[in-house]
């Protein structure tokens, strides 16, 4: 802040003097010169007091980390190779110099390198790809270089026999040559990085063992990827079911949990969840118990947790009753269809304003599936469609709220096309242009809108009804709602 004003004041100087007609070219050209001695020698200096490289006690365990069975198992395994580096060294084998996690943000990468550490009794060093990209020439380099350095006397000092050094958002130190506008100091750096890995050599002293972490592998020079560099890949991906619960556990293990509590269930609501999100489901749940002064974590504290989670916090928006009104009638039409087209599958419906939305209704996620036939694809365009279409037969008009619902279809109607489910056949989508893809995109969800209609037209009664509901209660659970379809049937 304090630089801010300082700049600001000094331009002011300099365009006063320029108005009055002073020669400022030198001044410029000295104050330039100085800033950049003054910004060098500070990132010298952080290099030299190794700022900037985190060094962690490691206490994890691979038992710390839930899910991820692949993962562990693939990488204890090449973790065998530092650990018995004799029996390796008597085979012939080749170091093991780099390992290279990659998968969605949140899902372990971090905890994986520490439990690595652990398990092969390493010093750890912990850095970000980010930390190395400066717009001065060879900063970069030489913070790689000092990296290993510090790598090396860390070693010693903690009397190890080797260190891991850890390096995350690899793709913004490690991205293809040439593909940054700064290209030359980036290029320099990784030119670096892939010089001190060449020169890791485990007879003479401390065995240095690269972990990266990346969630964009597409993104990388394929230089990194050579044998003898980064030549052990492990996927971290999202938890499935088992893994979800696994990972609950972990992160109930020190809180109070009620009877009531189902982990099972949480697990089967959360899917898509990494295990950050879970985490945060635990830590949220347990602050919504200390709010209601509860000594012990409840099933509704977890399920308000999923919640705030997945859509954000509870606010105090207050739309008008009219607004009200017309909200409860879409989100009546989604919970509607969606009990229609499959049943079950509604985990709660909410008149109540949450992060973005006004309105919601949550559904109960199909197991962990990984594929999607074209009827399901299909029916989740006709329930993300019923909102608008229930304001629009009960009210006469559609509004505004259904933005975010059209986005949703289109992403699907996207995903139809490319999997080859319309009239277009099999086709390279990226190939066609808005004209050809336009015609077909309104055809699809022309169809589907019709259908959607002809049931949300059958079931206005019960549509009313479940408004009418929802304005009084102002939150219903799935099978509260699914009690009343089936006495209003
Ligand atoms: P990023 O790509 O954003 O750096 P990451 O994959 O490195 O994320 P971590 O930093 O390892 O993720 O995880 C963040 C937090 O999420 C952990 O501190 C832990 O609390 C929780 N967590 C993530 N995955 C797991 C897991 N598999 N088991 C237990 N906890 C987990």
């Amino acid at each position: 802040m304090k630089r801010d004003v300082l700049i600001g004041l000094g331009v002011g100087i300099l365009a006063f003097l320029l108005v009055m007609g002073y020669n400022i070219f030198p001044i410029v050209l000295l104050g330039l010169g100085g800033y950049f001695l003054w910004t060098f020698g500070i990132s010298r200096q952080v290099i030299k007091n190794g700022q900037g490289v985190a060094i962690t006690s490691t206490m994890v365990n691979f038992e710390d980390i839930g899910g991820q069975t692949i993962a562990k198992k693939e990488l204890q395994e090449a973790l065998d190779f530092l650990r018995y580096s004799e029996r390796m060294k008597a085979l012939g084998i080749r170091p093991l110099k780099g390992i290279l996690l990659s998968g969605p943000t949140g899902t372990g990468k971090t905890l994986l390198a520490k439990a690595a550490a652990k398990y092969t009794d390493s010093s750890f060093l912990a850095v970000s790809g980010s930390e190395f990209v400066e717009m001065y020439a060879g900063v970069g380099a030489e913070r790689v270089r000092s990296l290993f350095r510090r790598a090396r006397e860390i070693v010693k000092k903690e009397k190890k026999s080797s260190a891991i050094i850890f390096i995350d958002e690899m793709d913004i130190l490690g991205a293809k040559r040439g593909s940054n506008v700064s290209h030359h100091e980036y290029d320099q750096t990784l030119n670096q990085l892939l010089i001190e890995m060449d020169g890791l050599k485990t007879d003479q002293g401390p065995h240095i063992l690269v972990m990266a972490a990346t969630n964009r592998p597409e993104a990388l020079d394929p230089a990194i990827l050579r044998p003898g560099r980064f030549d052990r890949q492990v996927k971290v991906d999202l938890p499935d079911k088992e893994g979800r619960i696994a990972i609950l556990k972990i992160h109930t293990k020190n809180k109070p949990l009620a009877h009531d509590v189902d982990l099972e269930a949480i697990a089967h609501e959360t899917f898509g969840f990494s295990g950050a999100h879970l985490e945060s489901v635990t830590n949220e749940a347990a602050i919504f118990a200390l709010r209601d002064q509860a000594t012990e974590i409840t099933g509704r504290h977890l399920h308000e947790a999923v919640e705030k989670v997945m859509l954000g916090e509870k606010l105090d928006r207050k739309p008008t009753a009219e607004e009200l009104r017309r909200i409860a009638i879409h989100e009546s039409g989604h919970a509607m269809l969606a009990e229609t087209v499959r049943p079950n599958s509604v985990s709660q419906v909410s008149i109540r304003s949450r992060g973005n939305a006004l309105g919601y209704v949550r559904h109960y996620p199909k197991d962990d599936l990984y594929l999607y036939t074209q009827a399901m694809l299909e029916e989740q365009i006709m329930v993300a469609l019923a909102g608008a279409l229930a304001e629009e037969e009960v009210l006469g008009t559609r509004s505004t709220g259904a933005a975010g619902d059209y986005e949703q279809a289109l992403d699907l109607v996207e995903k139809m096309l490319s999997a080859g489910m319309s009239s277009l056949g099999v086709t390279d989508v990226s190939l066609l242009s808005a004209e050809q893809r336009q015609p077909v995109t309104k055809d699809i969800l022309a169809q589907l809108e019709k259908r959607t209609m002809f049931i949300v037209q059958q079931n206005k009664n019960i549509l009313l009804r479940i408004s009418d509901l929802l304005q009084e209660e102002e939150s219903l659970n799935g099978d509260t709602l699914r009690r009343y379809l089936q006495n209003a049937a």
